[in-house]
């Protein structure tokens, strides 16, 4: 094999984003370096999300691109992992001829010995096995080496909760959780290299060590991070209401270095479709929750994703789903329109709304939901806040950026030098998705 250079594209969730940075050392491990442009590769891969049809299409999409690619080079390798080479596995093989590798969200370690197989042999291979328990938790995507001074820290992998509509429980496997010596080593390591921010991620966190009886529980897992020298702020998602323990929620008011920002997926404010959709907990429960974690941490910021349109949502399930994001007034919301899964428990549902009253749902909510958003982030202009600098900001010449504790985006002039520290920022302007501002001699919040 004569071109050894890789390009990568990444879709998708987190889980993804931290498949991916594995990709890249694993890789780089039998001499394949990164390029930025297709055209230079010798090998393509593509890491896929299969949440919704739009993500799928993407994909496809993508994958199609790259065909005259393969036309004029035949020596060129495509291959296609993540959660929709997951789900489809052999079949892509079928239906894409220039395709040579399909490999699931279970075989990643085993990419170097499947590239070179299909360039020693010119074969094509899938590879979508599940593991069994324990040597998944031998292959934790573990990553050293500091490029970076905010890292995702895998803390558990999989999904039981099997809520409905939700692909995720059948292309990542059942839910294990990583040991807690494993993971608080890793984060020992990351912050000797310089690393500050560390975000604990999984499908479902608030149930790591659920399990495991030997095994700490999520908020005595952050007790123990929040222990750790060097590491000056912790975040963790995704969270799910049903296992959002008090212990937890206590966390916020009690330990310094949890940024005051949770991501909180409530999905729908009507009782009726959440049961449908099997979600464990009531519209009550959750304003229960939402009031406690305020009651502990005044400052909280809470962000969460709504999902538009399932199967039976009447005009008025979705009123409620309007008065709960008016009541919680969530800081940014992340939705979408129903989107059937194959395989799914809400697929094979009864759907009779039709497509152009889930859109104007859709657009009505986020109608609302922006005028929230921007009165929330516009409440942070003339306030000095902290923000861990994380390098060059894309604004361009002499701009730097970080993010303050709610996860927004500031951008302002000063010199690169303060990578990696936090400082003081006077907010002086509010961006749909980023903040202005500008060093400040105070001390921020
Ligand atoms: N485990 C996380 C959770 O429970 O929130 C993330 C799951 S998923 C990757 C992210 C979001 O996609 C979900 O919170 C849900 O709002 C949305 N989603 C999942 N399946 C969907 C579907 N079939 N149609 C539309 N949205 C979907
Ligand atoms: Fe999907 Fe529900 Fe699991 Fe989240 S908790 S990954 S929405 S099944």
């Amino acid at each position: 094999m004569n071109n050894k250079a890789f390009y990568l594209e990444t879709f998708g969730c987190q889980m993804n984003v931290v498949d991916s940075e594995r990709i890249v050392d694993l890789l780089d491990s039998i001499g394949y370096r990164r390029v930025e442009q297709p055209d230079q590769a010798g090998l393509i891969l593509l890491n896929t999300c299969a949440v919704r049809d739009k993500a799928v299409r993407k994909a496809y999409g993508h994958l199609g691109r790259f065909k005259p690619l393969k036309d004029r080079n035949p020596e060129l390798i495509l291959g296609m992992g993540g959660c929709i080479a997951q789900q489809e596995g052999k079949q892509l093989l079928e239906e894409f001829p220039y395709l040579d590798l399909v490999f699931g969200t279970h075989n990643v370690h085993r990419l170097p010995e499947l590239v070179q197989n299909i360039a020693d042999n010119r074969v094509r291979c899938e590879e979508t096995a599940f593991l069994d328990r324990d040597t998944r938790l031998q292959l934790f995507p573990t990553r050293t080496g500091q490029d970076a001074y905010t890292r995702f820290v895998t803390v558990m992998q999989g999904c039981d909760n099997f809520c409905s509509y939700c692909v995720v429980p059948y292309v990542r496997g059942r839910e294990i959780s990583r040991p807690s010596g494993e993971i608080l080593e890793e984060i020992r390591e990351l912050a000797s290299q310089g690393v500050r921010e560390v975000t604990l991620i999984g499908q479902n966190v608030n149930s790591y060590g659920l399990n495991d009886k030997a095994e700490l529980s999520f908020a005595g897992l952050l007790q123990q991070v929040n222990a750790v020298d060097g590491i000056d702020r912790i975040r963790f998602t995704t969270s799910h209401p049903k296992d959002l323990s008090d212990e937890l929620v206590d966390c916020f008011g009690t330990l310094e270095k949890l940024c005051k920002h949770l991501h909180l997926p409530v999905q729908c404010g009507s009782d009726r479709i959440l049961r449908a959709m099997n979600r464990g907990y009531t519209r009550e429960r959750y304003l229960e929750i939402v009031d406690r974690l305020r009651r502990v941490c005044p400052e909280i910021r809470l962000t969460t994703d709504i999902i538009v349109g399932f199967p039976g949502e009447s005009d008025a399930d979705f009123a409620e789903t309007m008065t709960l994001l008016e009541k919680v007034r969530f800081a940014e919301l992340y939705s979408f329109i129903f989107s059937p899964r194959k395989g799914t428990a809400a697929a094979g549902l009864e759907d009779e709304t039709p497509a152009e009253v889930k859109q104007a749902r859709f657009d009505r909510m986020l109608a609302m939901q922006q005028d929230i958003s921007r009165e929330i982030w516009q409440a942070d202009v003339g306030a000095v806040l902290k923000v861990l600098v994380e390098g060059a900001s894309r604004m361009g010449e002499g701009q730097i950026f970080g993010r303050t504790t709610w996860n927004r985006i500031v951008n302002f002039t000063g010199p690169s030098e303060l990578s990696g520290r936090i400082v003081p920022v006077r907010i002086t302007k509010s961006y749909r998705n980023s903040l202005l501002g500008e060093l400040s001699e105070n001390v921020g919040r």
